[in-house]
């Protein structure tokens, strides 16, 4: 039953990739190089917001392609300037760095939070990280992200990160008691990677004004739960507080590599000339990509039905998999879904595969549902009626 597809043996294998690879999509399905027809709950790992092939963006990306892709960063790019305007705008911050990927924007936000420590006079500005984070898998990223599996075997990561629980001010309050040089803290308002795991808005007001009290920024890495995925812009603004720091990747490009990383008020100019860089960040195509996607998702109204969406395939799942022994939890906010389950599930991924449908398991025992934010109602509950009966089966076989 297995598909199998042939790839070369010339490519690095940091992957243990799937037996499957895909020639086209359309919305929230996938086509396979059998034919093949898949629901997409994944998104590329909520990347494509916009499902596949929308034809705004389509059209956007031919139109600039022909035009002009790239110039440099030593120039004006006009495409950058009007997306860093609606990008701040959006989140309410003053100031962009266009990179390409989510790893990038996090790492410019820890050279922010170090310089801007510098500025005042601490040499090496030491950043709170959370338990279960993931920022990345540069030296500097991994380093404050919280995965053994990813660090093992790299030597000695740059240091400067100290790690408290999620969701616990007393543990910062004693971070902050132990750590003279702290000068900012890096979160995600909801993790992904770590299990879809919320923090709660008392919480993050709470650490808002901490951060505040003590000159610290409030750096919030938002590559995963941003652009909409929770159905407002930012994951952050559940909880009505303003970041110092906002890092954005994933879902700006619409699958168009672009990363950002976006400061405000203590944060704002303190990277200045020669204080850092890229080649391609922010070029006109993928600021094209980027600046469509927005535009398109305010047209769509694709917040409310973000938020619409997930509810519905939550309520779903909540009613298909009532009384079933072995799940521990479904939670989400908007399309940013999970499904904790009591034992490891990493096989359900071939299984709901084979039954045509596109999911993820993260943390072991988490099924992890990212699916395009134009997903409509009949595919969302499709989606859910599909995946609880595997789920149960699942489950229920010893
Ligand atoms: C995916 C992710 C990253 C890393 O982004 P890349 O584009 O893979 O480098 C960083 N932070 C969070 C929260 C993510 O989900």
């Amino acid at each position: 039953m297995i598909a199998s597809i042939t790839l070369t043996d010339h490519l690095m294998k940091t992957y243990s990739r799937q037996p499957i690879a895909f020639t086209h999509g359309q919305g929230a399905w996938l086509w396979s190089t059998d034919g093949k027809k898949y629901l997409d709950g994944l998104a590329g790992i909520a990347v494509n917001g916009l499902g596949h092939n929308h034809p705004k963006l389509v059209k956007a990306i031919a139109d600039q392609a022909a035009r002009l892709i790239h110039t440099s960063n030593l120039y004006g790019i006009v495409e950058q300037s009007a997306l860093a305007d609606e990008v701040c705008r959006l989140s309410n911050m003053q100031e962009a760095f266009f990179c390409n990927s989510g790893a990038e924007a996090n790492e410019a936000a820890i050279k922010l939070a170090r310089h801007y420590g510098y500025k005042r006079g601490i040499n090496n500005a030491k950043i709170i990280v959370m338990e279960r984070a993931w920022h990345g898998r540069t030296l500097a990223t991994l380093a404050a992200t919280d995965s053994e599996k990813a660090k093992v075997g790299f030597g000695e990561l740059p240091g400067g990160f100290v790690r408290v629980p999620y969701k616990n001010m007393a543990a910062i309050e004693q971070a902050k008691a132990e750590n003279p040089e702290i000068q900012a803290v890096l979160l995600e308002v909801l993790q992904g990677e770590g299990g879809i795991n919320i923090a709660d808005a008392d919480y993050l007001r709470t650490l808002r004004q901490f951060c505040s009290d003590n000159g610290w920024l409030l750096m919030i890495d938002e590559v995963q739960s941003g652009i909409g995925r929770t159905g407002k812009w930012f994951g952050f603004q559940h909880a009505d507080i303003q970041p110092d720091v906002i890092t954005l990747a994933k879902g700006l490009g619409s699958g168009v590599p672009i990363g950002a990383c976006l400061a405000a008020g203590p944060a704002y100019q303190v990277m200045g000339p020669g204080s850092h860089g890229t080649t391609f960040g922010g070029g006109p195509l993928v600021s094209v990509a980027a600046l469509t996607t927005l535009q398109v998702m305010a047209e769509e109204g694709l917040l409310e039905h973000a938020t619409a969406m997930g509810q519905l395939i939550r309520a779903t799942l909540t009613r298909e998999l009532a009384g079933v022994a072995g799940v521990r939890e479904i939670r989400g906010r908007g399309l940013m879904i999970g499904i904790e389950l009591l034992k490891p599930c990493a096989e359900l991924v071939a299984i709901a595969r084979d039954k045509g449908l596109i999911i993820n398991v993260t943390r072991d025992n988490v099924v992890r549902l990212l699916p395009p934010l134009v997903i409509q109602h009949e595919e969302a509950e499709l989606l859910a009626t599909e995946l609880a009966p595997i789920i149960r089966t699942f489950l229920q076989t010893p």
